[in-house]
């Protein structure tokens, strides 16, 4: 059980440890500053002090706030996938295209190897740690999503694609473990997308994963369940955190079905929304995760990242989180 291996790894969690999905919103100051260096108008030094202090403000926060297993929030990063793509040799930058809603983002080649350059994330990691005692969760986006969010003019197909980048990923997913990093999560927001692909994902998750010792999450935003559950329990993860609180909680009847094998980190707040949810609807989200399943593999977080909220939204989503989570535990 996932509960003994956190604890081989000599994390002691309590009941529905407390977490969230990776982003939160980037403070004024931050903002202003990214669009400031972006027309060269401070330096990148500038910019990585505001950022550090950024990232300071939320690990205090969830500390303050009581949340077990922590994120850096990512104010280092604008898209999930180019964030990676700019910094792995074998890309280039494409041109804009749309991804959801109206945001448009650069949509990266493959133009050769892809290869690892280097740690990327490990100094990101290593000072959100070393402000706390609590656990800070690794944080990188999974083969699968990168190859299907990037055109690829190398790789003879998509699997080919997938695989090569689950190689890359594996190294910094070892350079994050050789740094001391136990909790590791790596989104595959795409991988409800093509159900047929499902295969291809769980040989790339495989390929990041396998063999290699931390506790490992992967977060997917709602889409298709139906169609790729109960297959995905194969993946090699400890942990699913799936967007529960905004499918109206559909995703439980599957799981009455087919029992769910892992760990879930069970969205209990809806990130889209501006309206705080009151405490009796939370709680009445995790009673309903209990009727199916077993509390000791429940963690309790928002349903996504947090970062389109205002900075006061998403202290009080995840206050909302840890005082359900408080709640079950007496
Ligand atoms: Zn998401």
């Amino acid at each position: 059980m996932s509960r003994a291996k956190l604890e081989s790894l000599g994390l002691k969690l309590p009941l529905f440890p407390t977490t969230s999905v990776g982003s939160f919103p980037k403070p004024d100051y931050l903002v202003k500053a990214r669009a400031e260096f972006s027309k060269d108008k401070i330096t990148e030094d500038q910019l990585r002090d505001l950022e550090r202090k950024a990232t300071a403000f939320w690990i205090e926060t969830q500390e303050k706030l009581g949340v077990d297993v922590l994120v850096d929030g990512e104010m280092y990063r604008g898209d999930m996938v180019a964030y990676f793509a700019q910094r792995l040799p074998g890309f280039t930058q494409g041109g804009l295209v749309r991804s959801y809603g109206n945001r448009f983002y650069h949509k990266p080649i493959i133009t050769g190897e892809v290869t690892w350059p280097g740690p990327i994330t490990v100094d990101w990691w290593k000072y959100a740690q070393g402000l706390t005692k609590k656990p800070v969760k690794g944080m990188l986006t999974g083969a699968y999503t990168v190859m299907d969010w990037s055109f690829n003019e190398h790789y003879p197909d998509r699997r080919a694609t997938a695989l090569a980048l689950a190689d890359v990923i594996r190294k910094e997913v070892e350079a994050l473990i050789a740094a001391g990093c136990k909790i590791i999560q790596i989104d595959e927001p795409a991988l409800s997308v093509r159900p047929e692909e499902l295969a291809i994902a769980i040989e790339a998750m495989d390929a990041t994963t396998k063999g290699l010792r931390a506790y490992f999450i992967t977060h997917a935003c709602y889409g298709a369940f139906e169609h790729i559950y109960p297959g995905m329990l194969e993946m090699g993860v400890d942990n699913f955190d799936l967007e529960m609180s905004n499918s109206d909680l559909d995703l439980l009847e599957l799981f009455r079905r087919h029992p769910f094998t892992k760990d879930i980190s069970f969205g209990v707040v809806d990130v889209h929304s501006h309206t705080q949810e009151d405490a009796s609807a939370v709680r009445k989200r995790v009673e309903q995760a209990l009727t199916i399943i077993p509390k000791e593999q429940i963690w309790i977080d928002p349903d996504c990242g947090l970062k389109t909220r205002t900075v006061d939204e998403a202290i009080a989503k995840l206050r909302a989180c840890v005082a359900a989570a408080q709640a079950f535990r007496n």
